[in-house]
């Protein structure tokens, strides 16, 4: 049986009790995290743990044991026998359990805050041939920069995606390319990497943030700008970015091959860097 983190106490999964009233339940009023586990370490917990409290922020949403995500995220690896695994952790936070109104409880109840680790899921996409995705209008709200627990506008695109025969879904606002159902979007194009500027239209991913670190370090010129689909021929690469998939190779969107319908040059020095400093922290 699988320990999970459950307000305060780390207690089987199947004796965790959720009320009904949960605000999290009757208003998706919640926000998350997701963080690599790589054998040895967490990768850029100091990253996830800034998001994790921007978004508790934005959210207005009082976990005063914020800082204590580390501890929570190791010992789930322990306590469930992943430190020798590629694994990941998953803490999500609600405003916690009253009785059903708009208004924020008064007083303030405790938030209900749950956490579960758990081995990576062998991956179906093929990182080496790349992964084909659908463009769709990017329906979701202005605060798209909250890592928010609300995710059915992702979900319902996702899925139409997997239904059309492709592996991931990208938004387009005003004819600009945002990000994906669930990962950041960069492009290649006249040796330059452009990606969505970090604004409300797009969560700032964590592996996004350390993808232009590691771009700029190798000395490629990187634009945070907007992609038009109108752009979409002119682009000689693009990849995906998110802490599972780390770096993944886009061949196809929507109806455009990119490039020769082979990941790039730039796509793949990326992901060896990417790979190189995995290695490095792994000592
Ligand atoms: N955008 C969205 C909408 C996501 O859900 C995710 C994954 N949580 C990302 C981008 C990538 O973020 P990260 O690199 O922090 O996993």
């Amino acid at each position: 049986m699988d320990i999970v983190f459950f307000n305060g106490e780390y207690l089987p999964k199947d004796k965790i009790r959720i009320s009904p009233d949960d605000r999290g339940f009757l208003f998706a009023e919640g926000i998350y995290e997701v963080i690599r586990w790589y054998r040895s370490f967490f990768y850029d917990m100091d990253g996830h743990i800034a998001r994790m409290k921007a978004s508790l922020e934005k959210t207005r949403i009082i976990w005063p044991a914020a800082g204590s995500f580390p501890e929570i995220a190791l010992e789930l690896i322990r306590r469930n026998m992943l430190e020798d695994q590629p694994a990941l952790v998953y803490l999500q936070v609600t405003r916690g359990a009253a009785i059903r109104s708009h208004a924020f409880p008064k007083p303030p109840v405790p938030p209900t805050v749950y956490s579960f680790a758990r081995g990576m899921m062998p991956d179906n996409n093929d990182p080496e041939s790349g992964i084909r995705i659908m463009l769709a209008e990017d329906i979701r709200w202005k605060r798209c920069d909250i890592k928010s627990i609300a995710l059915l506008p992702n979900t319902l695109s996702f899925q139409e995606a997997l239904d059309s025969g492709f592996h991931e879904c990208a938004f387009v606002r005003d004819g600009k390319i945002t990000e994906c159902s669930h990962s950041n979007i960069f492009f290649v194009s006249g040796g330059s990497l452009y990606t969505h500027p970090e604004t409300e239209h797009i969560l700032p991913g964590i592996t996004r943030k350390n993808v232009i670190r590691i771009a700029r370090n190798a000395g490629i010129a990187v634009m945070e700008t907007p992609v038009t689909i109108n752009m979409l021929a002119a682009v000689s690469e693009a990849f995906l970015t998110n802490t599972s998939g780390e770096i993944v190779p886009v061949t196809l969107i929507g109806e455009q091959v990119i490039g020769n319908g082979q990941p790039g040059p730039i796509t793949l020095l990326l992901r060896s860097e990417f790979r190189n400093e995995i290695n490095s922290l792994q000592g």
